[in-house]
């Protein structure tokens, strides 16, 4: 069992010739409504690859919040302690697509600021699970309460800090695996992460904060896996990217279930790459992200 914590987002993407100019009024090509958030789309996948899972949030009362309610369910996922806020709408991420590729987000984060942390229902959602997993897209004060609650409970945090924002002192010994991006790599730790060998070097220094496992992503070349062993790069398979859209929730998702089903921190980085590289294949946040069968058929990188 894995307890996700985080965003539930509804994905409006408008595909238009370019981006409106001021006073511009435009015709698009077509309209898309596509569940997304960083906490859905890696409840979604850890369900896709087999796990059970639990998802904490919450969503508005209105049409999105039923319609990312409902996705959730249709991949098997406990919304027992999702939430509906009765004063905001549900998260909406309105991204414009131009036919150059080029994409422009705005995020409203609504129903999502509303997340507050009920420590008996957590506690009673974490027992007998693997992971609470975690992100940045709902408070950080409620993040760090439930990471906080896991750590007590004796449950291992996996912890994805994207956006990225700095983590307080005391949070970072209670965080058991970290996955982060070249990006968010540098900005917790102060160094660059843009190679594998500076990977690496990042990843043993956020160790060095207390935590047992960082991953750092490194988007076309894979990822870096460094724990008390040391560092190994595992690459990415050579794929065609159509939308990079989910693809760091992809492999998370993937990581977690096959790290809560005991396989070896470097067999659960190699699942989460082979994952990844089939969700940017097609496009979409949750309609990309791919059931676990058809990871294990798909080319070892
Ligand atoms: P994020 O999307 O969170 O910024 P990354 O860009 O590092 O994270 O992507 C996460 C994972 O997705 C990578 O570790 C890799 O396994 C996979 N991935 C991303 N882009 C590609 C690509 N172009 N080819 C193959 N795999 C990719």
């Amino acid at each position: 069992r894995i307890v996700v914590l985080g965003s539930l987002n509804m994905d409006i993407v408008l595909r238009v010739p370019h981006a409106p100019a001021a006073g511009e009024t435009l015709l698009g090509h077509s309209i898309a409504h596509i569940p997304g958030g960083k906490g859905a789309n890696q409840a979604v996948s850890c369900a896709r690859e087999g796990g059970r899972v639990a998802m904490i949030g919450c969503v508005g009362a209105d049409a999105h919040g039923q319609a990312l309610r409902e996705a959730l369910v249709r991949d098997g996922i406990d919304t027992a302690a999702l939430h509906t806020s009765s004063s905001e709408p549900t998260g909406t991420a309105l991204i414009l697509v131009e036919d150059s590729g080029q994409n422009r987000i705005v995020m409203i984060p609504g129903a999502n600021a509303q997340v507050e942390i009920d420590e008996a229902v957590l506690r009673q959602q974490l027992q007998g699970a693997a992971f609470l997993v975690t992100q940045f897209e709902i408070p950080m004060d409620q993040v760090a309460r439930a990471i906080a609650v896991a750590h007590g409970a004796g449950c291992k945090v996996l912890l994805n800090p994207s956006p990225v924002q700095p983590i307080a002192e005391p949070l970072w010994p209670q965080i058991d695996t970290l996955v982060v991006n070249e990006i968010e790599a540098q900005a917790l730790c102060g160094q660059p992460a843009d190679s594998p060998q500076e990977a690496a070097l990042a990843g043993h220094a956020l160790r060095a904060k207390g935590i047992a496992r960082v991953v750092v992503t490194l988007g076309a070349r894979g990822a870096v896996a460094i724990d008390a062993d040391g560092a190994r790069h595992h690459p990415a398979p050579k794929v065609q990217a159509v939308d990079t859209t989910a693809a760091g929730d992809t492999f998370l998702g993937a990581l977690a279930v096959a790290l809560g089903e005991g396989q070896s921190f470097d067999e659960a980085v190699r699942l989460g790459i082979r994952a990844a590289a089939l969700c940017i294949q097609q496009p979409g946040a949750q309609p990309s992200i791919p059931q676990r069968d058809a990871v294990l058929r798909s080319a070892m990188p």
